[in-house]
């Protein structure tokens, strides 16, 4: 079968290598979908701290497909089956594990880090994951392209369902790619007040506008600070959130909270940056500051159940497909700033 392997930073290639084979307690996913991540990005140009150099290693951590083989021992998966997997796996048994929060497992594995993802034909899911509660059950109403995308839209969901956004609440959304686009759908099923959006790239805006964004900030025309002035009667932003890894943006959005104001970091920042901070402005304006990474499994399970209930519609949000053979062109078009997110379909969809 085809994979794509990262061999060393920088170089991707696409191998023909021997097809996953499932033991006892594992099942074989031939992968339908898998879509490209800035954290793919990430790894593949500098690598990372959990991978061993001269290891090939399959990228990909949101991805759906088809159980083609499944061990004597699983239960409840069954070939034929129509899934999805979250990336993270937990060891099960620290103290965030055991309240539910794999995602912030010390010692976690990861598809697509510590065991190959889904960049390839198919993919074999270990006993442990299964175990775990890695994989979904896909409703019907689901394509596997849009499950592949339940995964961003997850993390998006674990800071948003936080963030106490109501009908009165004016939510700020620092940066429109497919992250702040996803932010967009979830303030608006939040029922938010208003939904402002900055960016420096129109088209990225006026896709913000087409999922729910109210104001649209364009910042090479326009003072991020001034519109929202104008927009909330010089009382500020309740809710914001930065999906850009600068700090400028970070700092700014806590200049423009109103009092009791809320922020969430989403974007994190190279390990060198620091933010200086008015903690004086926390104090007087009672604010709150926060941050998530990755989502829960039980955050992936509200987002999967939001999409099956079409109350969310991811589809527009894939603006480019690509073939597994492309790979490369595909990681360079999620890079690019333009389109929203690249999407690897498989031969037989
Ligand atoms: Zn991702
Ligand atoms: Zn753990």
């Amino acid at each position: 079968m085809k994979a794509a392997r990262l061999h060393s930073p920088g170089k991707i290639t696409v191998d023909e290598i021997p097809t996953p084979i499932a033991g006892v307690s594992d099942i074989v996913i031939k992968v339908q979908a898998a879509s490209i991540c800035g954290t793919d990005r990430r790894i593949a140009a500098n690598g990372h701290f959990k991978l061993q150099d001269g290891t090939p290693r399959v990228l990909g951590h949101e991805f759906a497909g088809e159980i083609t083989e499944a061990g004597s021992e699983v239960v409840g998966y069954a070939v034929g089956d129509r899934v999805s997997v979250t990336p993270n796996v937990g060891c099960g048994r620290c103290a965030n594990c055991l309240v539910g929060l794999n995602n912030m497992c010390p010692s976690y594995e990861a598809f697509g880090i510590t065991m190959d993802g889904g960049f390839q034909e198919y993919v074999r899911i270990p006993g442990f994951a299964i175990n775990r509660g890695n994989v979904f059950h896909l409703p019907g109403s689901v394509t596997y392209a849009e499950a592949a995308l339940v995964e961003p839209l997850s993390c998006c969901y674990n800071a948003v369902s936080k963030l106490g956004v109501g009908p009165s609440t004016t939510v700020l959304i620092m940066g429109a790619g497919p992250i702040g686009a996803c932010h967009v759908m979830l303030s608006k099923l939040y029922g938010a007040g208003k939904i402002i959006v900055s960016n420096n790239r129109q088209p990225r805006l006026d896709f913000a506008a087409s999922v729910g964004a109210d104001v649209l900030v364009n910042l090479t025309e326009r003072d991020l600070a001034t519109v929202v002035d104008e927009e909330t009667g010089g009382r500020g932003i309740d809710v914001a959130l930065t999906c850009v890894s600068k700090p400028e943006v970070q700092a700014q959005a806590v200049q423009l909270l109103a009092t009791h104001g809320r922020v969430n970091f989403f974007a994190g920042l190279g390990k060198a940056q620091t933010v200086p901070l008015d903690t004086n402005r926390v104090h007087y304006q009672g604010l709150t500051l926060t941050g998530t990474t990755g989502s829960s499994n039980s955050d992936y399970a509200e987002s999967l159940r939001l999409v099956g209930e079409r109350r969310l519609d991811l589809s527009p949000l894939v603006s480019q497909t690509f073939t597994l053979d492309d790979i490369e062109k595909a990681m360079a078009y999620a890079g690019s700033g333009q389109g929203m997110k690249a999407m690897i379909l498989f031969e037989s969809n």
